[in-house]
Formats: structure tokens, C-alpha cells, sequence
């Protein structure tokens, strides 16, 4: 039901609207004229005046554009990427992811199946990074019937990073053989010997391609080298060990590369807690290479940098171990390349045992001498830590 008050009230009200209207409607209109031509002349200013203050800030905002992206490309980078702009649990996370794709390729004896593999997984990673590392493939035979009954197929894969100038610069080279040991009795997978090392190396690679303008202004540039057969196939000999890298120095020697070479640095039985791992300056390092290994040892000594290490343990001895260890830096080292040898002394328990797979793996430690190596690489491009 509607209440008769409020339709009272509505009647009313539409005749106090009539009669203000009679009141007013002559000489409302010939004001209405007036103020409608200056309404529009009003608004036509505030348009005109609208349109050009919008003008002159679309000129101003896209010069500060212009100019932005004018001082971005000719000027050089004046702040280096600070500590956090390298994440800890990603290279950790990177690191593990392809040490285990490595690992699910099983055993890597030259001629495998899971040699070939890693190869093609190695050659995947800097294709990836494309164009900014070059891959070549130093690939050849041996006759080693008289050790296993058969031919054996060998190939190195080098990568170099692709900088403007890159045949005038000093090569800094990064090292790790990725075969694996031939065992008859038992799979042996070499997460030490040394998966965790080339991972490292692939990883390593595209911190560099991140940072590659640094490196471009740099007397340096990076390769990474993965050598294949370094393993023996019977017992540790001349002829039956170091395939790869004595074919790979034979070879460089012949073209004149070697004499470019500033130092090989080469990774080896690295990954494993047990025992922590120590490294040393070792005779064959030379004075060159003794040079950049106690740069490693500097960099890790900074108390700074060292609380953000997982372990405070010390991976990086300044103290000389005088034993020579044979290893793929030898063919090298002979023709007088300077090497760094990282590998750990004593060796890991799991050495050349079963029991050097994925468990026996603290990706805490290698994220570790991830950073000691990589700093004081990056440091050596301007980097700041
Ligand atoms: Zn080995």
C-alpha cells in the first residue's frame, strides 16, 4: 500500500517547480545566450592550453628517454652486480641439476653411450648460450685392442666464450674431463671424477655470458675445456691414461695456441665432504699459475665473505704440497702452460670406489669452491666484492 502523505507531497512539489520557472523565463534566456558563448570560448582555451602542457610533457618524458637509453649503451657499467645479485640456492639448484642429468647418462667410458650423451648434453648447455660461445670438437681414434679388445673413440669439447677480439686475448682456461673410469664388476659413475666438476664448468659458463661485457673489456678471455679419456683402462701408464688432453696439447702445440694460454686451471675429484676438501699450491703450478691460485686463496681468507660460505672450513691453503699429481694438466705443463691444479688433498674416500655417485655429493661444499673460483675469476674482469 502506498501512504496518501507522499503523493501529496510529489503534487506540491511540481507546482513550486511551475512557478519558478514562470517567474524567471524571460530574462534567463537572453542570458543563457551569453554565458553559453563564453562557455565555449573558456572551454576552448582550456582545450588548447590542455593540448599543449600534454605536449610538452610527452617532449620532455620521451627526451629523458632518449637520453636514458643513449648513456645505457655508450657508457661502460660503473656498479658492479652486488654480493646478493648471485644467488646461492640457484647455482646450488643449477649445479645439482646438471650433475644429475649427467649421472641418469650412467657410465661415460669412452665409446659409451653415456659418453656420447654427455657430449651432446655439454654441447646442448652452450648451444643455448648461442652466440655467445664458439664449440668446437677435437675428436680421434686409438687403438687400444690390446687393452679392451677394441678401438676407442675419443672427443674434447672446447667452448670459448665470444668476445670482439677474442685471438688477442689471453685465454683463461677452465678444465675437467668427463669420461668416467671403466670398471668391470661394478657401475662406477664418478660423481667426483668428475661430473660435479663439469657442472660447475656449465654453470661457470653462463655466469660468464651474464657478465660477458665485463669480460669484453678485459686482456682476457675464458674457455672451458672437457677433456675426454683422462681415465686409464687398465693401470695408470704414459700410453694408457690422459687421452684427451695429450692429443688436445699435441694439437694446439702444432697451430702455436699454446703460447696465448695464461693459465689452466683444472678441476678434479672435486664435490665430496669426506674428508672436507683442501687445496694447495703445488710446484707445477709455477710462478704464473701459483699467481692466480693464491688470488683464490686471498679471496677466501676476506672474513667478509667467508660468513657467507656454508663452512668455515678452509678449502684454499697458501702453503706449497710438493708432490707432483699426474693429471690432465701434464701434456700442458710440459709445454710450459701455467696450470692451477685444483684438486683436493688427500683425495675423497669414495675415490675410484662404488661409491662415488650422487650420495656421495655435498652440493653445500661445491657451491662453496663455486664462489672462491668464480669471484676471483669475475674479480679479475672488475668485478668489485
Ligand atoms: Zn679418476
Amino acid at each position: 500500500m502506498k501512504s496518501p502523505n507522499s503523493i501529496e507531497l510529489k503534487t506540491l512539489q511540481t507546482e513550486v517547480d511551475d512557478d519558478d520557472e514562470d517567474l524567471e523565463e524571460r530574462p534567463r534566456s537572453t542570458m543563457k545566450k551569453h554565458k553559453n558563448k563564453s562557455f565555449l570560448f573558456y572551454s576552448i582555451v582550456a582545450l588548447v592550453l590542455f593540448f599543449i602542457l600534454s605536449l610538452i610533457i610527452v617532449i620532455v618524458l620521451a627526451s629523458f628517454y632518449v637520453v636514458m637509453i643513449a648513456l645505457s649503451t655508450t657508457t661502460s657499467p660503473t656498479s658492479p652486480p652486488t654480493i646478493d645479485s648471485f644467488n646461492r640456492t640457484t647455482i646450488k639448484q643449477t649445479i645439482q641439476n646438471y650433475t644429475r642429468t649427467i649421472l641418469n647418462f650412467g657410465t661415460r667410458v669412452p665409446g659409451e653411450i653415456g659418453n656420447t650423451n654427455t657430449q651432446l648434453f655439454m654441447k646442448q648447455i652452450f648451444s643455448s648460450l648461442s652466440p655467445h660461445w664458439i664449440i668446437e670438437e677435437d675428436s680421434f681414434q686409438v687403438d687400444t685392442t690390446r687393452l679392451i679388445g677394441r678401438m676407442s673413440p675419443f672427443t674434447n669439447i672446447i667452448a670459448t666464450l665470444n668476445t670482439t677480439n677474442a685471438q688477442q686475448k689471453r685465454k683463461i682456461i677452465l678444465a675437467a674431463h668427463f669420461d668416467s673410469k671403466l670398471f668391470t664388476g661394478f657401475t662406477f659413475l664418478g660423481a667426483s671424477d668428475s661430473v660435479a666438476s663439469c657442472a660447475m664448468l656449465l654453470h661457470l659458463a653462463q655466469w660468464f655470458t651474464l657478465h660477458k661485457q665485463w669480460i669484453e673489456s678485459s686482456p682476457f678471455t675464458i674457455q672451458m675445456v672437457f677433456f675426454d679419456g683422462e681415465e686409464a683402462f687398465i693401470n695408470w701408464s704414459q700410453e694408457d691414461s690422459l687421452y684427451g688432453s695429450r692429443h688436445l696439447a699435441q694439437q694446439w702445440q702444432h697451430q702455436q695456441l699454446l703460447s696465448n694460454i695464461e693459465v689452466m686451471i683444472l678441476l678434479d675429484l672435486i664435490g665430496c665432504n669426506a674428508p672436507m676438501p683442501s687445496f694447495y699450491d703445488f710446484p707445477h703450478h709455477g710462478t704464473v699459475g701459483s699467481k692466480w691460485y693464491q688470488k683464490m686463496v686471498q679471496l677466501e681468507a676476506n672474513r667478509t665473505l667467508s660468513t657467507k660460505y656454508y663452512s668455515q672450513h678452509t678449502y684454499f691453503h697458501s702453503t706449497r704440497y710438493n708432490t707432483f699429481i699426474d693429471d690432465d694438466h701434464r701434456p700442458f705443463y710440459e709445454r710450459g702452460v701455467p696450470i692451477v691444479h685444483l684438486i683436493p688433498i688427500p683425495f675423497p674416500n669414495a675415490w675410484h670406489t662404488q661409491s662415488d655417485n650422487e650420495s656421495a655429493l655435498d652440493y653445500e661444499v661445491v657451491t662453496d669452491i663455486f664462489c672462491i673460483l668464480g669471484r676471483t675469476l669475475l674479480k679479475q674482469f672488475g668485478f668489485q666484492f
